[in-house]
């Protein structure tokens, strides 16, 4: 079967939800719970062609899937990490490379999604940023990262999904710069029909478009919020995170403090710890200074990432002594912190690295 890489645009069919597809498939001539059948096929069974189908009479098989682009990636490289993290390299529509990170843990697999072809948001150490934005994803592209990548991983192993699967959206790209599509993504893979992957196992990083961040508030089924925050002041965030030209520290508090929360859910602030750059004493006070109305509500919780060097990027590591003295200050006072342990850095997958890089080391 042809692929949307080789047909053109094509139908992206796994960026509908499940009622597009009924009224697709009725469009057709087809009863539209012949779209939740191949709903379920698609995104609960995983197959790959309309032709595994079989619950489809086979003429509605042929003439559907005469039409049907159903896999938007091509598969360039895979990169596996010591640690058992595993890096995709795909090709998407255009040319453009775009990658994922399955991130393996006991029962639980973390996967790391891109929203986007690189990135227009310049984080000053992150390597993706240094792409660019080539363009904004399809909700089909972003469906079929997990789809791809859950596919690989039952076939290594020889059994179903793992128990519990989580998605982060920290790979290339800022979600909310493409809401729209990543939006429709969550939906599609939330539904019981199919991957049935709840939004509180869903976690959206940005770097802070403050209405946006409103905007998903507003959602139903939102995901869980996590905030690259990096910086402390205005004036150190700026040259970090360019971002904050356009929305300062004083809106992204806002924001934060307007976003309605669930019961006992905290908003994740992530700060990528710089040798010298961001992790002194005087860092960790105006980092809690800047969330203490935030903990006064309990509603922050801190993450540290110890930066990730790539290529290009002007920043070292803070040594593990900084590291935990940072820690211990902002738990001193209370506030939830924690270390995040890289993973996948030899084979370029961690934070901050994801750079279409095409060999494991450089
Ligand atoms: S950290 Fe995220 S938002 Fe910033 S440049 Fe990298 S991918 Fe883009």
């Amino acid at each position: 079967m042809a692929s949307a890489l080789d047909a053109g645009l094509g139908e992206e069919w796994l960026g509908l939800t499940r009622q597009q597809l009924c009224a697709r498939v009725a469009e057709r001539g087809l009863p539209a719970y012949r779209g939740r059948q191949i709903f379920q096929a698609l995104h609960g069974r995983l197959v790959e062609t309309l032709d595994e189908v079989r619950e489809l009479p086979k003429r509605a098989r042929a003439e559907l899937g005469a039409a049907a682009a159903l896999s938007p990636l091509r598969l360039d490289q895979v990169f596996d990490a010591a640690d058992g993290a595993r890096r995709y390299l795909f090709s998407v529509r255009g040319g453009h490379a775009i990658e994922t990170v399955w991130i393996p843990d006991g029962e639980r697999v973390t996967l790391c999604l891109s929203s986007q072809a690189g990135c227009p948001m310049r984080c000053a150490f992150c390597a993706t940023a240094t792409l660019g934005l080539q363009r904004n994803l399809t909700a089909s592209e972003i469906v079929a990262q997990v789809l791809y990548v859950l596919r690989d991983a039952g076939r290594r192993s020889g059994s179903p999904r793992p128990a519990t699967v989580n998605l982060v959206l920290m790979g290339m790209g800022e979600p909310l710069l493409n809401y729209d599509q990543v939006l429709q993504a969550l939906r599609i893979l939330a539904d019981p029909d199919g991957l049935h992957i709840v939004p509180r196992r869903v976690t959206l990083s940005t770097v802070g478009i403050a209405p946006k961040i409103a905007a998903l508030g507003r959602e139903p089924d939102r995901p869980r919020l996590a905030v690259s925050l990096t910086a402390p002041t205005d004036a150190l965030r700026a040259r970090l995170m360019p971002v904050n030209l356009t929305y300062p520290l004083a809106d992204l508090q806002q924001a934060c403090l307007d976003f309605p929360r669930r019961d006992g859910e905290r908003i994740t602030f992530e700060y990528v710890l710089l040798d010298g750059v961001n992790d002194g004493e005087a860092e960790a006070r105006a980092l809690l200074r800047w969330l203490s109305p935030l903990r006064a509500r309990e509603a922050a919780k801190v993450n540290l990432i110890p930066h990730n060097p790539a290529p290009g990027l002007p920043f070292r590591p803070s040594p593990p002594e900084r590291i935990a003295r940072f820690q211990s200050a902002l738990r001193a006072k209370g506030l939830p912190t924690y270390v995040r342990r890289p993973r996948g850095r030899d084979i370029f997958a961690a934070c901050g690295m994801l750079a279409a890089t095409s060999s494991p080391s450089a």
